[in-house]
């Protein structure tokens, strides 16, 4: 756990977690200081240690909602699994154990306020603090390798980013004469279209050329997009997208970022994410027109967009319903 690097409140409440040391209705029913052992929010079962780490129908909602934008949240079945399960996920998979500790604290300190001031705060809230404060690494990483089982395994499209927060998907093309283009589209959480575009060069490096695409956004800049509460840029060459981790990460260790990469700074967040093919899709149909002409679209009712596009997007954004 001291691996994580996790927030003094959320390590002390952890080491509370594990020493059966949270004043749970359970532990007060114990110590003969109440006789309502029940979760407050009326889970019908005893608020203890496992109640509080896997079971309880808030955490199960937050964890339901931050899989929904594309994170591998797991379920545990009892308290040996879930501390088992964490501990199998620290090095491999850090972002998500995070993601785990954080969402508990919360909704033990959710738990908390609603005893003393009766409400309390949305699942939207609680997912969007989550993401915020899991993104030490700038990168959560989307492939099915760490999960057995799992929805997205069966279930391949584009996922959202969290409330609040836009995507940019790019994708490179190249031709056998050396004729390259890429392409991105912007999206919201709700699939909404935001901007497309696509340009063409002459190149023969797909990774330079996918880097190029994701650069092409600081010609590109809106009001809207700093406004936003962070851009996830998700494509899936894997190499670019970790040399944009680190860049990052240095950043937030030595304050110096090469000047290339600078105007990342100017967003609110910004992470970075590794996409199977299947589902970068419609940045891969942006990277093909571009081989023909360069486009930027800002509105869906431009007379431009061709069909398969607006096919693929409205099949992503329909699809979304469904997971
Ligand atoms: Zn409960």
């Amino acid at each position: 756990m001291k691996k994580l690097k996790l927030r003094p409140k959320i390590e002390l409440f952890r080491w509370s977690l594990y020493n059966d040391g949270l004043p749970s209705n359970d532990f007060l029913v114990r110590r003969k200081l109440s006789n309502l052992s029940g979760c407050p929010r009326g889970c019908m079962e005893d608020e203890n240690e496992w109640h509080i780490a896997g079971n309880c129908s808030k955490l199960h909602e937050v964890i339901f909602l931050l899989n929904k934008w594309g994170f591998q949240n797991p379920i545990f079945n009892n308290l040996q699994d879930c501390f088992e399960g964490l501990k199998k996920l620290v090095g491999k998979n850090s972002i998500i154990a995070k993601m785990y500790c954080t969402s508990t604290w919360l909704v033990w300190k959710s738990r908390c306020k609603l005893i003393h001031d009766g409400i309390e705060d949305s699942n939207n809230f609680f997912a969007s603090y989550v993401v915020s404060t899991s993104t030490f690494s700038n990168f959560f990483n989307q492939g099915p390798e760490n999960w057995d089982t799992n929805q997205r395994e069966l279930f391949c499209s584009w996922y959202p980013p969290p409330t609040g927060w836009i995507k940019l998907n790019v994708d490179a093309s190249i031709l056998s004469n050396n004729v390259a283009g890429f392409g991105g589209v912007i999206r919201d959480e709700k699939g909404i279209f935001l901007l497309a575009f696509g340009i063409n060069i002459m190149h023969w490096d797909i990774a330079q050329i996918e880097l190029m695409a994701i650069l092409h956004l600081k010609y590109i800049f809106h009001d809207w997009m700093f406004e936003a509460q962070g851009i996830i840029i998700e494509g899936d060459n894997f190499n670019i997208i970790n040399i944009l981790q680190s860049a990052m990460k240095n950043w937030k260790v030595s304050k110096r970022i090469e000047e290339k990469f600078s105007f990342l700074l100017d967003f609110n967040q910004v992470m970075f994410s590794f996409s199977k093919i299947c589902c970068n899709k419609l940045a891969d149909i942006c990277a093909n027109l571009a081989l023909k002409s360069l486009f930027t679209w800002e509105n869906i009712g431009s007379q431009d967009i061709p069909p398969p596009f607006l096919f693929c997007l409205k099949e992503e954004c329909d699809s979304l319903g469904l997971l």
